[in-house]
This record gives structure tokens, C-alpha cells and sequence, in this order.
């Protein structure tokens, strides 16, 4: 067994003091820090806050030498125990890593307890100190011997399951309930004192029946106690999976409030967000990459398939609120219309596939830039978008060994497998639920001779690892959902995206291919006037704008006046387009029956 302790040390100076007991280290022994917290794929290198550290076999110092940004050897006599001792910064407001000042405390495993090398198997012991008065310890970690304060000691079967157990610290606001035999925490942090916690445990509660009932039925689940830890902040957003809890930020004007209606739209993005974190719980945390079996914690774990993994669960999460009535079908096909015009707006989406965006997730996706539209694409978008094609694909095909085919089966037998799953795995699991899919929807008609598993792969490879437009009009509007092409707004047409500043519209982004580009606007660029018309806002370009004449636009570029020419004929950038969803007033009877079973509307 490997004793970890950690205590708050210094509130003010955002201090934890972390000591490690290794009984009978090995003569050479290593520990690191992982350079990287599981569902938040950037190397964020935990390591620069700790301080230097100091290891000794009972009252001799021992030499530490380091042998990288995360590693660590200690020169070992004997098999006496080995006890290492550090202190961690912590002062990340975020879910990933770890925070402490006078409020509240919050850390993941992974920026605070060492990996010793060879011994991450066994069972890893966990004591938490030095609590200010009337602070209480909020975790999943189960009590080894836990007193009210939680302060006693926490048990974690190996080191991954003590990476995956975040804690929270303070006096949150607590409230709990039993769903399927599980009982279920809920803690918020930073709640105004009239925040309607009923509400939210209610709502909550109505999630995680219907998550379980779709992943087991009337079973119970893999996991008999679950942790919701909400950080509520002036303003933000986020969350991050974990087996049995999970850390979360919304914005506090977001939260429901006694006495008053809910606030719609911030409510709706926040219960969004839990079903979502809620899903992972199978959805990546047990129904796993093979890529991430076992994580590697001191490198980037490459996989191709995070639109499985993000995509799939983005579009399961605003379903459940959908299934549970917390949402109406129109608010549904409103927050798909949603995803669907953010994906139409990416220009990368005609370059970079899904697998390839899910590789680069590291570089890219969690390394935005201003180019990050033309570089890649969204698994969490438009991976949903690939869910609802094969969805809605799955459901206008025939019954297949007496259930009618659709995403949620192919799931279930997903997770029947109990192993961690690759692409192929998803093509099988397609061709159990539908059988043999039509020719076309590969793309390419040689292959109706082709085995049902392998007429799937083909056709989730074009999905998924080529660029190819997704059939989402025609299904749509089969299931009774009408799709309208309309322009998007005037920058959006030029190809660039504004944000107002103190002198005027700045460029933020330009797309690549678009007028904007041709023209010669770039990053940065301030835009001053349209002929001789000032720009103060960017809907002041809608207002000065003449289609089909040609135009001056007057740029600022670090200070230089510069003078750039709209022509009078120009074709607005491909991701200039937009659409907009509506549920159809009177579609035919067989696209209702279709609706009625995919929206119940
Ligand atoms: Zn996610």
C-alpha cells in the first residue's frame, strides 16, 4: 500500500503540503507527477507547481535527481520506508487541476499525488488534513474510516482510480438523493443563498434514472455512490468526467433561484452540461478507447475517435433532457440547429476528417488560435452530427431480429462488450442492430456484396476519416424536421469574425477561402469605415454595406492607415451559409410516425 497525506497549508498563499510513504522502495526509486489529466487532452505539465521536493528513509536525508519536467529518482537504502514531501501551488480556478484560498479547496489526483513507479497497483491510501474550521471533505474516494469532517482516510484500489477522484474542500451546499440504489451527491460551491438546490437535485435526479435505465434497465450500475461537484463563478463554464463524479463550472446568473422561474436558456446549457458528464460515465470512462487502456500519464494518448467518445456523448446529453421532458422538442431541434450552423461555419471541416481532428486534439482543439476554424473541426460538434446521421439513418430501416434499429441499440451492445472498443468495434456493433446497410451510404455502389460489418465500416470511414457532407437535409426532413438555407450575418458572409473593441470592430478570425481573405483582411486589422462612413460596431458594417457596389474599406494595421476594396461582385465564403430548423407544421403521416418516435412531438 502507498500512504499519500495532504494537507491545506497556507490558504493565502494557495499551498498544499503533499508527503508520499513508500514502504520498501526499490533501490533506485522513481515517482512522477502526470503531465496530463484524463478527458482534457493538453500536456499541462502539473509538475511547475510543486516545490522542490525532499525525500528520507527515516532520519537521513536521501539525494533526489530529477530525470525529466515530471520524473523523479531517489537513491534508496535498505527497504526502510521511504516518505517524500512537496508542496503544491494551487491556484487554477478551472476543473482540471487544483485550487485553494480561503473559500474553498479543490484538487484532482493528478496534480497533487505522485505515480510511483512499479507500484501503481496497489492500493493507494489517502488522509486529508489541516481543514480550517468547519471545512468538509466532498470526494467519491471511498472512507476507509471516514469521520464527519471526512478527514479520515480514503481508499483507492490503484493509482488510476486515485487520478480519478477529485475532492472538493469548504462549507458548499450540500444536498443528496437515491437513484437506482446509487446514492447521488450533489455540491455547489459559490451559490447565492437563495439558489433553489430542490430544483436542481430534482432535475437532476430525472437525468441520471434515464441514463442508468438506458445503460442497464432495471439493473443497477457499475458504481453504488456518484458525486456531482459544481463550481459556481461569476462567469464560466465546464466540466470534466470521472468514473463516479464529476467537476463542473457554470456561471451563477445560470443557477435556478427560489421564488423565481428558472433562467431559460443558461438553465437548459447547465443541465446540458451535467447529462453530458453524467453519460461519460460509461461513455469513455468504462466504455473505453482501446488508445486509453491504460492511460499513459507522462505523454499525449493519441486517439481517433474522440468523436465517439465527445461527439456521441454531445449528442446523447441534450437527448436525455429531451426524453425526460426538461426541454420541449422545439428547444431540442433548437439547440441542434445550434451545433448544426457552428459546424457550417468551420472551414475546416472540408479539410480536416473527424479521426484526424481527434488525433490533433492535443495541438489543436485544446491549443485554439486565431486560425483554429480553417485548421480543424469540432469532434464534439459535429461528432454529434455524426451520431444524429446514423440515428436517423438506423431509424428508417426496417426491424432487424424484431427491434427496430436505432443509435441507442448500437450503444447497448457497445457496452455489452465490456472491453475497450476501436472503429471496428462500432461497425459490428452497427451490423448486430441493422443488418446490411444500403450501398450508397458508403458513397460508393460496389459494395452490396460486402458483409454487413464491413458495409458499416466504409460507411462510418466516410463519416468519420473523410470530409464528406453529412445527408442531415434529407434526414431531417424525413423525420419531419424542415431545413431552410439562409445567409448568415454580413461578417459572416465576408468571411471574418468581428469582435467590438474600444476603436471599432476587430478582425478575430478570417476564414479561409473567403472574400475577406481575397481582399487582404487579416487578424488584428481594425475595421474604421466602409467608404467614408465610420464603423464603430460590427452591425455598423450591415448598416453601410451597398450590395453589387463596389467599396472602400479603411483598415487600421498596427497603427498604418490602409485602404482595402470590396468589388461589387463577390460570392459570399462557404461558411458564410446558415440554416434554420424548424419541426414541420404538417408533415406526411410517415415522416410524423418517424418524428413522434425520435422527438415524441
Ligand atoms: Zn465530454
Amino acid at each position: 500500500m502507498i500512504q499519500h497525506r495532504i494537507e491545506v497549508a497556507n490558504v493565502h498563499a494557495h499551498l498544499f503540503k503533499v508527503s508520499l510513504r513508500i514502504e520498501a522502495p526499490a533501490a533506485n526509486q522513481r515517482i512522477s507527477l502526470p503531465v496530463w489529466i484524463p478527458g482534457s487532452y493538453l500536456v499541462r505539465e502539473f509538475a511547475r507547481h510543486l516545490s522542490p521536493l525532499q525525500a528520507r528513509q527515516g532520519k537521513q536525508e536521501r539525494p533526489l535527481s530529477q530525470i525529466d519536467k515530471c520524473t523523479w529518482e531517489i537513491a534508496c537504502s535498505g527497504k526502510s520506508a521511504l516518505e517524500v514531501s512537496y508542496e503544491v501551488y494551487a491556484f487554477d480556478t478551472s476543473v482540471r487541476a487544483a485550487f485553494l484560498d480561503s473559500r474553498r479547496g479543490f484538487f484532482n489526483g493528478t496534480s497533487v499525488f505522485m505515480r510511483v513507479e512499479g507500484r501503481e497497483h496497489e492500493p493507494q491510501a489517502v488522509r486529508i488534513g489541516g481543514l480550517p474550521k468547519g471545512w468538509r471533505v466532498f470526494t467519491a474516494l471511498p472512507s476507509a474510516q471516514g469521520d464527519a469532517q471526512g478527514t479520515g482516510e480514503h481508499l483507492a484500489p490503484d493509482y488510476d482510480a486515485l487520478a480519478d477522484h477529485p475532492v472538493e474542500l469548504g462549507t458548499p451546499w450540500h444536498g443528496e438523493f437515491t437513484c437506482k440504489g446509487v446514492r447521488h451527491e450533489f455540491v455547489v460551491a459559490g451559490a447565492p443563498e437563495d439558489f433553489d438546490g430542490d430544483k436542481l437535485l430534482a432535475d437532476t435526479r430525472k437525468i441520471c434514472e434515464a441514463q442508468i435505465a438506458f445503460w442497464h434497465g432495471k439493473r443497477k450500475p457499475p458504481f453504488a455512490h456518484y458525486v456531482f461537484m459544481l463550481n459556481v463563478v461569476e462567469d464560466g463554464y465546464g466540466g470534466l468526467e470521472h468514473r463516479q463524479s464529476t467537476a463542473l463550472i457554470c456561471s451563477r446568473k445560470d443557477l435556478p433561484r427560489r421564488g423565481r422561474s428558472a433562467p431559460k436558456e443558461g438553465y437548459t446549457t447547465l443541465l446540458g452540461l451535467i447529462s453530458h458528464e453524467y453519460f461519460h460515465t460509461w461513455n469513455v470512462k468504462r466504455l473505453r478507447p482501446r488508445a486509453f487502456a491504460p492511460y499513459d500519464y507522462q505523454r499525449e494518448n493519441h486517439t481517433r475517435m474522440l468523436w465517439f467518445f465527445e461527439g456521441f456523448t454531445s449528442y446523447y446529453d441534450d437527448q436525455f433532457l429531451l426524453r425526460t421532458r426538461l426541454i420541449d422538442a422545439d428547444t431540442y431541434v433548437k439547440l441542434l440547429n445550434k451545433t448544426l450552423n457552428q459546424v457550417q461555419a468551420t472551414p475546416g471541416r472540408q479539410r480536416y476528417s473527424l479521426g484526424q481532428a481527434s488525433f490533433d486534439a492535443w495541438t489543436r482543439y485544446y491549443r485554439p488560435d486565431e486560425n483554429t476554424a480553417n485548421a480543424t473541426v469540432s469532434y464534439y460538434t459535429k461528432g454529434a452530427l455524426v451520431a444524429l446521421t446514423l440515428d436517423l439513418q438506423l431509424r428508417q430501416l426496417p426491424a432487424h431480429e424484431g427491434r427496430p434499429p436505432d443509435l441507442d441499440a448500437v450503444m447497448q451492445a457497445l457496452w455489452q462488450l465490456g472491453r475497450p472498443i476501436d472503429e471496428g468495434d462500432v461497425a459490428q456493433a452497427l451490423a448486430l442492430v441493422a443488418g446490411q446497410p444500403p450501398a450508397a451510404w458508403a458513397g460508393d455502389d460496389g459494395i452490396s456484396a460486402a458483409r454487413p460489418a464491413e458495409a458499416w465500416a466504409r460507411t462510418l470511414h466516410r463519416w468519420t476519416e473523410t470530409c464528406a457532407e453529412l445527408p442531415l437535409e434529407a434526414l431531417l426532413s424525413s423525420h419531419g424536421v424542415q431545413w431552410l438555407d439562409k445567409d448568415g450575418s454580413l461578417p459572416q458572409q465576408w468571411g471574418v469574425k468581428l469582435q467590438d473593441a474600444a476603436g471599432g470592430p476587430k478582425v478575430q478570425a478570417v476564414m479561409r477561402g473567403s472574400p475577406a481573405e481575397q481582399w487582404g483582411l487579416s487578424v488584428g486589422d481594425e475595421l474604421l469605415a466602409l467608404d467614408t462612413w465610420r464603423l464603430r460596431k460590427a452591425d455598423d458594417l450591415a448598416t453601410w454595406h451597398q450590395a453589387g457596389a463596389a467599396q472602400d474599406v479603411l483598415i487600421c494595421r498596427d497603427q498604418r492607415l490602409l485602404t482595402l476594396r470590396k468589388p461589387a461582385q463577390w460570392t459570399a465564403a462557404e461558411a458564410g451559409r446558415s440554416v434554420v430548423l424548424n419541426v414541420a407544421a404538417s408533415p406526411s403521416a410517415a415522416m410524423a410516425q418517424r418524428r413522434q418516435r425520435w422527438l415524441g412531438a
